[in-house]
């Protein structure tokens, strides 16, 4: 240890003798934020070779990807997060400094919604099913958020129930309910849409995105195809809960996709096609995603990816540009990782 220590000090006295010449180069000016709300959206395109993180598909087949982990709280929910708080602040339904906010979710919206409260002085009040994973669960409470567990035989609907009940006994309470909210599609109507038109110049034929509340796919897709009517709109669905297929309700393990119901903010109108998804591809390709291109995000990406990687295999798709959106970060899910590393390592 002495000698290496010696050895380190040596070097760093012939560094300092060699002058390090070191050039800045002006960077674009921004403006400073004044609050986590205004970090919210502006997320980057990223190019993906498909070819690398899926099997068979036809080299230099691509896709450009909206990269969601970029949002403060790393998901594409701080958007609809932050226009329906607004939506509520609007209608004088959430009294700035002393409101209380109320949502049934285990999911990203509960993160975003209690971070965007912390910052805005509000209460929030999250109600999920007792079988949230305990990494779930702490990041809630790590946001400020309070925590109320339903048991998980009732599912999303007895949330639901308990959220309402506590909104009606909570006075200056408001009750989010992003799936009938209407703020949450406006929220991809007014941001995530126009991001991506313009970041790809009105470029775009095909427009690939998951379906949970479908509030991305209605917002975005539809100001999409206002722009240009030609844009064909992919949406994307669990193989185990396939119902924009005309299927049945199902358990599935892509978190963020359908909790066995379509959601009023799903205007099924804008969709040309359904691609299903398994959770064992969407795993893959998330993995693939992290450990062959180094972009760590979330099964739901994996699952949008992986229909991208079904369509590339159309030739009459070969010159089409296609853009997709990845919702969230991969560490959310680490305990999965492990779990789907060991499982794979254990077939080989
Ligand atoms: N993926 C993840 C990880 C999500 O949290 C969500 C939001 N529920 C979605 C996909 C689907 O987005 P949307 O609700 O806008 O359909």
């Amino acid at each position: 240890v002495v000698a290496a220590t010696a050895q380190l000090a040596q070097r760093t006295a012939e560094a300092a003798a060699h002058e390090i010449h070191i050039e800045t180069r002006p960077v674009p000016r921004r403006p400073v934020a004044a609050s986590v709300a205004e970090l919210v959206g502006q997320t980057q395109l990223l190019r993906l070779p498909l070819a690398r993180v899926l099997d068979g598909v036809p080299e230099g087949a691509e896709v450009l990807a909206k990269v969601e982990l970029g949002n403060p709280l790393a998901s594409s929910k701080d958007r609809p997060a932050l226009f329906m708080l607004r939506g509520a602040e609007e209608r004088g339904q959430l009294t700035p400094g002393t409101g209380i906010v109320v949502e049934a979710t285990s999911g990203n919206t509960g993160i975003s919604l209690a971070a965007l409260s912390a910052a805005r002085g509000y209460r929030c009040i999250l109600v999920l099913p007792d079988n949230a994973t305990p990494e779930r669960v702490g990041i809630l409470r790590a946001v400020g958020a309070e925590v109320v567990q339903t048991p998980h035989q009732g599912g999303y609907a007895a949330a639901v129930a308990r959220a309402e009940e506590i909104h009606h006994a909570t006075p200056g309470s408001w009750f989010c309910c992003q799936h009938e909210n209407a703020d949450n599609v406006r929220a991809h109507y007014e941001s995530t849409g126009p991001e991506i038109w313009s970041d790809v110049d009105g470029e775009i034929d095909v427009f690939v995105c998951g379906v949970g509340t479908g509030g991305t796919l209605s917002g975005a897709g539809r100001f999409l195809k206002e722009r240009r009517p030609s844009v064909r709109v992919v949406a994307v669905e669990p193989e185990g809960s396939p119902l924009l297929s005309g299927g049945e309700p199902g358990t599935h393990a892509i978190p963020g996709f359908n909790g066995g119901f379509i959601a009023a903010t799903t205007d099924r109108g804008l969709i040309d096609e359904v691609v299903t998804v398994s959770d064992a591809d969407a795993v893959t390709a998330a993995r693939r995603l992290a450990c062959d291109l180094g972009l760590l995000v979330g099964v739901s990406s994996g699952a949008v990816v992986h229909a991208c990687g079904v369509l590339a295999r159309r030739p009459e798709l070969a010159n089409q540009r296609v853009v997709t959106l990845l919702p969230d970060t991969g560490e959310r899910y680490l305990s999965l990782w492990a779990r789907a590393d060991a499982e794979l390592a254990g077939t080989r």
